[in-house]
């Protein structure tokens, strides 16, 4: 029987195992059949995974040079465009839209000999907390399946959490890769904005977007980061910096580092008492090994979701307006509409709600006589933001928090409160805000069944450090 435990021992298993990788994609397919009711996958790529997965036997029993990602089985949130395939944001107004390009990490996925399974649920356009906002339905957590998996990327969340596939990306403008990963109990990586390519990634909120990685342990991803990771000419947003080994790199921890914590983020009267308690206790561990850990006053924390909703719907707002019946997808059927006719009711029949009240809230916020009172002043916040995250990492080297205040909810808790909904983003906008690399590691379980993790964040471009540490904690 096949299990995957990681890639390192994967690629073990293949390497006496001239069929290995068809094993491990049949293995795949069937799990996915069987959990069919989580509603983790749009679209699942059976024959094609099949073939590849023959092809690539084929070349490894020839002893042609391998892949790093050889074999490696992954999928992609549905916002993260592949060749020849459909891509919908799981949206009703992409319906029968295929994508006639690669994205990059696409391309360098398959460069490196990897496997792309299939295309995952998420909230629409990737607006969301839980995966409620998708027009293909909910997700289920596999833990309890009467709760949510989390949003935006819910579907990739719970094919790593329930052995659907071994690696799977999803998107993170405000948390959407950290907090599902949080609900389920995996690894979910954000990198620094600009540290991966965005080209084919369906926009969002432009200056907040990144792709990121679920894993289920802090090696398989660093070494898929290493792999899509890098300056692209189609994405004049990346930078240009070489990409560290990581996977190497990340053994190389002894160091004792400075890492601050946020007191106004472990006082918050949202954070449920027993994640409060779990990450003190870590700190205190952290702690007597050595590391120096100290408390940092946040008095912004209160400003971070409000100026986040603001400056992400402003620019999904114009994002947003390409959908319009007339390049891509659905297209409304009225006869004798004119042509602004014809848009209002394709964006009107083609958007869902949550997608709708953003791209309003958007245009308000930008409308003049209002421009000034909001939209300058989140660029204000933004910007004493990145002053501030300079300053806290002239000092220390990482900050620590929790991931989300309160454990995934019940599926409908909170649809009809989208403030609460928000709030749930409390401290993983930050880390978009100003760009720095996090990562959700999933380190604890609630007496309440449901696994819970915490957050890291390093500086810019500090993803060594951040895995580093992730991998040390994990293993103690
Ligand atoms: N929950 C946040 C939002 O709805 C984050 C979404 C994301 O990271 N894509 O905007």
């Amino acid at each position: 029987m096949f299990s995957f435990t990681s890639i390192k021992n994967y690629h073990t298993f293949l390497a006496d195992h001239p069929n290995g990788c068809k094993i491990a994609v049949n293995h795949f397919l069937s799990k996915i059949e069987e959990n069919k009711h989580l509603n983790s996958f749009l679209e699942v790529y059976a024959e094609e995974a099949i073939q590849l997965a023959k092809e690539l036997d084929i070349k490894r029993n020839s002893g042609k040079k391998i892949g790093k990602l050889h074999g490696v089985i992954v999928s992609l949130k549905d916002v993260i465009a592949y060749k020849g395939h459909h891509l919908s944001a799981s949206s009703k107004i992409l319906a029968g839209f295929t994508s006639i390009y690669d994205s990059t990490v696409v391309k360098k996925l398959l460069e490196e000999d990897a496997i792309i399974i299939g295309r995952n649920n998420c909230d629409e356009f990737a607006m969301g907390s839980s995966n409620e906002n998708s027009a293909f339905g909910f997700v289920r957590n596999a833990m309890d399946e009467n709760k949510v998996s989390g949003g935006s990327s819910g579907g990739s969340a719970v094919a790593v959490q329930a052995g659907l596939c071994m690696i799977s990306l999803g998107s993170d403008t405000g948390g959407s890769v950290r907090q599902p990963a949080d609900y389920c109990g995996v690894i979910g990586l954000k990198p620094s904005y600009g540290r991966i390519s965005r080209y084919g990634l369906i926009a969002y909120a432009s200056s907040f977007d990144q792709i990121g990685i679920f894993a289920n342990s802090v090696d398989d991803a660093a070494l898929c980061l290493e792999v899509i990771a890098g300056k692209d000419e189609f994405d004049s947003t990346v930078s240009e910096k070489i990409v560290p080994q990581y996977s190497t790199l990340i053994h190389q921890s002894s160091k004792k580092y400075r890492i601050a914590y946020f007191k106004q983020a472990l006082e918050h009267p949202s954070l449920n008492p027993e994640i409060a308690s779990s990450i003190l206790s870590v700190l205190e561990i952290l702690t007597k090994k050595g590391h120096f850990v100290q408390a940092i006053d946040f008095e912004l924390l209160e400003y971070v979701v409000p100026t986040y909703y603001i400056l992400t719907t402003a620019e999904a707002s114009s994002n947003l307006s390409r959908f319009d019946g007339i390049k891509y997808g659905y297209r409304s059927n009225s006869t004798n509409a004119d042509l602004t006719e014809l848009y209002k009711q394709t964006r009107s029949a083609g958007f869902g709600n949550e997608v709708k009240r953003r791209i309003m809230l958007g245009s308000f916020v930008l409308s003049s006589g209002y421009y000034e009172a909001y939209y300058t002043r989140a660029q204000q916040v933004r910007r004493t933001l990145s002053n501030q995250v300079n300053r806290i990492f002239s000092e220390y080297d990482l900050i620590i928090s929790p991931t989300v205040p309160s454990t995934a909810f019940n599926i409908g808790e909170k649809t009809d409160d989208p403030i609460k909904m928000f709030l749930t983003d409390i401290y993983t906008v930050f880390a978009n805000l100003v760009g720095i690399p996090a990562i959700s590691i999933p380190i604890f379980k609630h007496s309440n069944g449901m696994p819970f993790g915490l957050q890291l964040m390093s500086s810019h471009f500090n993803e060594v450090l951040l895995l580093a540490l992730s991998k040390e904690m994990m293993q103690s």
